[in-house]
């Protein structure tokens, strides 16, 4: 017989693969004896960036990529967790062969799947398993999950004002424009997938997120008095890849911030498939330059959906897109890069003195562990969620304002920028911003909130 095994069970795209994978290897390190076996199903071939993070796993964890699935192209943003889930399903079979090989030739403890990976859940039940979700991103997120029925009850009555703030049990108060994109549209299938996709967070023995006590406290305390111990709640966060500067643009990018200021450095990127449209593009271009400031930005070809790159379909050079002469009069400014960046290292690097972000989960907490302030400028999924945290919670970002046609001018983009920068209100975010850093680093340390959740649950896995 092998070593006893936890199986993980990550959905299509970068960003829900490394999570998951960063969560294993926690979970290794406390149980040494363990091993991992990750099922990995894929829409078309995997992203580069994906089999390169593969690549630099440990021994005891073994990856298998299940057969690709292939999905008609729809780019329409509110459907793009349905998608997923889709891809998830398509593989079902394969996953419960792969988990039945698995089975018969080691003891497994438990099923570890990707929020979007819920389909196949019923299979631990099957295999007698312990089961669990993983959650990489907030408690808030969490927490609309399990109040989602209600507030479908509140959000349909024909007696709300819409200017109401909603409020999310232990969460702050947002306003519905904040909600996740499929909640925009309550007749939408992207919303019903949200309400459907919220039931699964019942049946498994436990939810992992991606967040720490110190930094959503309100948040997952009210969820512990929601859920009564079924399913478990176990912050483990943060929980960040260690990244690496293998891509073409890597070093450029580090050598490019070895000559700058200590923080002087505006990195703006969108995660790994945020897109803008080609007049946001312009508008930011031209923010950008008129403010002035140092900036390192990862440029993607413009698209009318906002998350087009997600798949890692990208083919076009953005370059091109800029407006003419940008590259000329702000060389001296400001570095551009096609598509991607070392972002952990950028984050690092003591040039870099602020973060303009879509506000993935992950960013936000790249940008807590090092410290660096943001400017949140959400595209789709829960990003609008995430900035509210940042925002109106710890008030560690500053949020340009939208117009009335949805575009965020250059002098808006430029004023708030400078205003990150350079000015009081900066200053004090930043102050704001590095007690955070030190929560984050403090909550992973040995006795430390997360660290002491997590090993308090892997108790139940050494019997194995
Ligand atoms: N990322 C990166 N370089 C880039 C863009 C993104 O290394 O140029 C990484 C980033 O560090 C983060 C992830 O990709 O770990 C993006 O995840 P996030 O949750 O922020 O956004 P998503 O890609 O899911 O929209």
């Amino acid at each position: 017989m092998e070593k006893p095994h936890i199986a993980v069970l990550p959905s299509p795209g970068f960003t829900h693969l490394v999570p998951i994978l960063e969560f294993s290897k926690r979970l290794l390190h406390l149980l040494p004896h363990f091993h991992i076996t990750c099922f990995i199903p894929s829409v078309g071939s995997p992203p580069s960036s994906s089999k390169a993070y593969l690549q630099t796993l440990p021994p005891t964890i073994t990856s298998i990529f299940l057969p690709p699935i292939t999905l008609e192209q729809n780019t329409d943003p509110s459907i793009l967790a349905l998608q997923i889930e889709l891809s998830v399903n398509l593989s079902l079979p394969y996953i419960r062969q792969e988990l039945e090989s698995l089975c018969s030739r080691a003891k497994v403890a438990a099923l570890v799947v990707d929020v979007f990976a819920h389909g196949a859940l019923d299979f631990a039940k099957e295999f007698n398993l312990l089961s669990y979700i993983y959650l990489p991103q907030s408690a808030m997120l969490l927490s609309l999950y399990f109040y989602s029925s209600k507030l479908d009850e509140i959000l349909s009555s024909e007696s709300r004002d819409p200017k109401e703030p909603i409020k999310i049990p232990g969460c702050v108060p947002i306003l519905s424009t904040d909600l996740p994109l499929p909640f925009q549209n309550l007749s939408s299938i992207g919303y019903k997938g949200f309400l459907e996709r919220s039931k699964s967070f019942h049946v498994p023995d436990g939810v992992f997120m991606n967040t720490f006590l110190e930094l959503e406290s309100e948040a997952i305390r009210a969820l512990h008095e929601h859920v009564k111990g079924k399913p478990g709640i176990y912050p483990v966060g943060p929980i960040i890849q260690m990244g690496s500067i293998d891509h073409e643009n890597g070093m450029e990018c580090l050598r490019w911030l070895d000559e700058q200021e200590p923080k002087s450095v505006l990195y703006v990127s969108f995660g790994s498939g945020g897109t803008l449209s080609q007049d946001q593009l312009n508008e930011l271009a031209f923010g950008l330059e008129l403010s002035g400031q140092k900036f390192l930005w990862v440029v993607r070809a413009p698209s009318g959906a906002v998350n087009s790159a997600y798949f890692g379909a990208e083919t076009k050079d953005p370059l091109q897109f800029l407006p003419q002469g940008f590259l000329e009069r702000t060389k001296q400014q400001g570095l551009v890069v096609p598509s991607w960046a070392p972002q952990i290292q950028v984050l690092g690097h003591s040039a870099t003195g602020g973060f303009l972000s879509h506000c993935g989960w992950n960013s936000v907490l790249e940008s807590v562990v090092q410290g660096v302030p943001v400017i949140a400028w959400p595209l789709f999924a829960e990003q609008s969620l995430n900035a509210a945290i940042l925002t109106d919670d710890l008030k560690v970002a500053l949020r340009p304002k939208v117009d009335h046609s949805g575009l965020t001018e250059r002098e808006e983009i430029s004023k708030t920028v400078r205003g990150l920068m350079e000015e009081k209100e900066g200053k004090e975010i930043r102050k704001r911003m590095e007690l955070l850093k030190i929560a984050a680093a403090n909550a992973i340390k040995e006795d430390g909130s997360s660290a002491k959740t997590l090993s308090e649950l892997v108790a139940s896995f050494k019997g194995f």
